[in-house]
């Protein structure tokens, strides 16, 4: 079963345009902004295009093609924002919030791209 998806999640909204964002870099299957309240110097989401809740969501349903769409542009941001270890950069944290054990604001999947500083341990 599927979780339902909110076409009037902030994220839906942004992808129509109803809202502005501050466009990293996209394609045809993803799209990344900053975190309009970056926890850390890198702070940008990357999103699918389409319709998913949540990253077991995506991971189940999406085609081949949207998944490499989303991966490739995660490589992409991480390059361009100078964290990429393929770049001899220092790295970054890819972390996804699911649900409300995992505290999850928006019901659209989104990664957290998070560097340009040391992190601290994983839970707090
Ligand atoms: P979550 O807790 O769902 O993993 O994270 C949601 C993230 O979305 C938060 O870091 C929050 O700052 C960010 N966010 C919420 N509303 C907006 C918005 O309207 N624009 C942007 N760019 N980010 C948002």
């Amino acid at each position: 079963m599927r979780p339902t998806y909110d076409d009037d999640n902030i994220f839906a909204r942004i992808l129509r345009g109803e809202i502005p964002n501050d466009t990293v870099a996209e394609n045809e299957h993803a799209l990344a902004f900053r975190d309009i309240s970056p926890k850390t110097p890198v702070h940008v989401l990357v999103i699918p295009k389409g319709r998913y809740v949540s990253f077991d969501d995506f991971a189940a349903n999406a085609s081949e093609a949207e998944i490499t769409g989303f991966m490739r542009l995660c490589a992409q941001v991480c390059a361009a924002e100078g964290v990429s270890l393929a770049e001899d950069k220092p790295g970054f944290r890819a972390i996804t919030n699911a649900g409300p054990h995992g505290v999850q604001e928006v019901p659209h999947f989104h990664l957290h791209i998070m560097g340009g500083q040391p992190m601290g341990p994983m839970i707090s």
